[in-house]
């Protein structure tokens, strides 16, 4: 019995040394291992099997040891990098709520500066110099060519994914319309007050309420108009010189963009108007002095092709009503070449009509 009770000292030993017990059980063992002779040899063959069989129970039991701190130091690293991951979650998730407050608190006091379809409040005034340079920083963010160009809207920005997934994107080639008869545009235009600004991406006016359309008996009042050199639309594969995009928002929020086609000819009033009041600087919004009627942009004949999309800019939300305008109307070349001095090319692409349905007026 002597030699099992010596194994079985040094096997206790060895573990609560690697354990690192407490030091009362060390001293305990010391005391049974002087009981038992060190360095005495296994007298017969049955003690030296026993000797075997207890270092490979021992090995055993190591290795078994080994692999089970291996998977719980696994276990600790993948729940290390599950927080890490839940962190950085609730990280993003902050800056994104932050930055909707900084944009909120900026739509407050100062008039829709960022994209050419927000539809902000009316208030004119630009309340703090370094309110314009936030914003100037935003609008660099996006561009009509190179790295921030359309390929890439959808990249730069999570917002902005709808840009290279969507299918319901605009602009789109019109063509192969359904030819129905389509309930009239029904437009409520009078003159209001408005405000020239520059945001970066188009020249954009902002009007006082008071303007409505009717369309299918829904009612939508225009928010703002802004143009796009060349057009975005095509018909049939033709582009225009430039179009008008007059954005009207219902109740619930949902938009409906008349488009007015322009094309070089005679002088146009509404237009001139415009650009007698075009900003010295970007993001510097200009309060006209006199009042704007935009029934008198409008084509004398209001038939139009309608197809649902989306805006042209970033985030590339859907859900728009598009009411294209058959007959262009005419601006002239010197209005042309104004606005290509400050914008010679904002037009998004042609998008997939991935198979939707455009009807027209017969
Ligand atoms: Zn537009």
């Amino acid at each position: 019995m002597r030699a099992p009770i010596y194994l079985l000292a040094l096997l206790f030993t060895g573990s609560a040394a690697f354990a690192n017990d407490p030091p009362t059980k060390p001293i305990k063992n010391v005391a049974v291992k002087e009981d038992a002779p060190a360095k005495e040899e296994p007298k017969s063959s049955k003690d030296l099997k026993d000797l075997k069989d207890s270092k490979a129970l021992k090995d055993v039991k190591e290795s078994k040891e080994s692999k089970d701190s291996k998977a719980a130091e696994a276990a600790r690293l993948k729940e290390a990098a599950a927080a890490d991951e839940l962190a950085a979650k609730i990280a993003e998730k902050l800056a994104v709520i932050r930055k909707e407050k900084e944009t909120k608190g900026r739509v407050i006091g100062a008039p829709p500066l960022v994209r050419p379809y927000s539809l902000a409040p009316r208030s004119v005034e630009t309340t703090a110099k370094n309110k314009k340079a936030e914003v100037a920083h935003e609008v660099a963010h996006w561009s009509y060519e190179g790295e921030s160009g359309p390929l890439n809207w959808g990249k730069m920005n999570s917002t902005n994914t709808k840009c290279d997934l969507g299918e319901r994107q605009s602009p789109i080639d019109i063509r192969d319309g359904i030819k129905v008869e389509l309930d009239s545009i029904n437009f409520d235009y009078k003159p209001v007050q408005f405000t020239v600004i520059d945001n970066g991406h188009t020249i954009q006016v902002n009007l006082s309420s008071g303007n409505y359309i009717n369309v299918s008996g829904k009612s939508y009042e225009l928010m703002q108009f802004h143009f796009h050199r060349p057009s975005e639309e095509r018909i049939n594969g033709k582009g225009f010189d430039m179009v008008a995009h007059l954005v009207h928002k219902d109740r619930e929020g949902k938009l409906a963009v008349v488009a007015v086609l322009l094309e070089a000819g005679q002088a146009q009033e509404i237009i001139q108007l415009v650009w007698n009041n075009l900003p010295l600087e970007k993001n510097d919004p200009v309060k006209a002095l006199s009042n704007i009627d935009l029934s008198k942009l409008l084509p004398a004949k209001r038939d139009y092709y309608t197809y649902m999309g989306s805006l042209t800019t970033p985030p590339c939300s859907e859900g728009v009503l598009w009411l294209v305008l058959k007959q262009p109307m005419e601006m002239s070349a010197d209005q042309l070449a104004i606005f290509s001095r400050l914008y010679p090319m904002n037009a998004r692409p042609i998008q997939r009509s991935s198979g939707r349905i455009i009807k027209e007026s017969r």
